[in-house]
């Protein structure tokens, strides 16, 4: 099974609008693989939104950052799936561990709020990843099925759902894992999902690595037969989708 590679750029909190637009009209630029064989998808905040997605070249696209769980309602602050499908949103990024770690967001919140984007037709980059203190303790694979787990609870169609392992020791501080222990990881998802949703999923799902992916090290890590792609942060900031694209060998 061919799966096609996939890069999203996740500009977190950061932008004003001078610089999203100097980002876009970058990528508008680039010159990348055809659709068919790479997949594009920036993440701005709400707010820009509309602005990246009226301005962005046709064959890239949009994702929100999070929505809230159910359908929307007195729930200040929040942006519902409802209200990204409206927008013309495809794709939300949920569970990051930006989420998980500083808002207290737990597995079961996470896997109930990929069930209620993807039921309203949003596609969902789906973030796990494991602590510096539960990598040290050897505890990285249960963690991450835990994780994995409370999706696979409330899902059964993975059709829509690329799964972005992000460990959390390696976003945002410069230090990438390593094209082994990257693999060895993915690996472990993708038996993981033949175990517990079965090999068509396990062999279509696509499973990204984020954590300090950049131009130079995102090459070795693309060579990785279980790497689909990459989430990139920092970088994404910056000029990003030329040297992101997995290289033909
Ligand atoms: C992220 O926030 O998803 C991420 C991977 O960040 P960075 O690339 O900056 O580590």
């Amino acid at each position: 099974m061919v799966r096609k590679f996939f890069v999203g750029g996740n500009w977190k909190c950061n932008g004003t609008i001078e610089e999203v637009k100097r980002i876009v009209a970058f990528l508008n630029e680039a010159e990348v693989p055809p659709e068919d064989v790479v997949e594009v998808v920036v993440s701005p905040p709400f707010v820009f939104l509309p602005l990246v997605k009226s301005l962005l070249r046709s064959d890239f696209q949009v994702a929100a950052q999070n929505c809230w769980v159910r359908k929307g309602g007195a729930f200040t602050g929040e942006i519902s799936a409802e209200m990204l499908v409206n927008l013309g949103i495809p794709w939300v990024i949920l569970g990051h561990s930006e989420r998980r770690l500083l808002l207290n967001e737990s597995n079961e919140f996470v896997g109930d709020k990929v069930a209620y984007a993807l039921s309203r037709g949003l596609k969902v980059i789906a973030c796990v990843g494991e602590t510096l203190e539960q990598r040290e303790s050897g505890s990285t694979m249960a963690v991450v099925a835990a994780q994995t787990q409370s999706i696979a609870d409330k899902v059964l169609n993975w059709d829509n759902i690329v799964l972005a392992y992000e460990p959390v020791w390696a976003i945002g501080t410069g230090k990438v894992a390593t094209p082994a222990q990257a693999q060895e990881v993915h690996s472990e998802l993708r038996k993981w999902l033949h175990d517990n949703a079965g090999v068509e999923v396990a062999s279509s799902t696509r499973i990204i690595y984020g954590g300090s992916v950049n131009g130079t090290n995102c090459r070795e890590l693309a060579k990785q037969l279980d790497i689909d792609g990459f989430l990139v942060g920092g970088a994404s900031l910056k000029i990003f989708v030329i040297y992101l694209i997995k290289q033909p060998e």
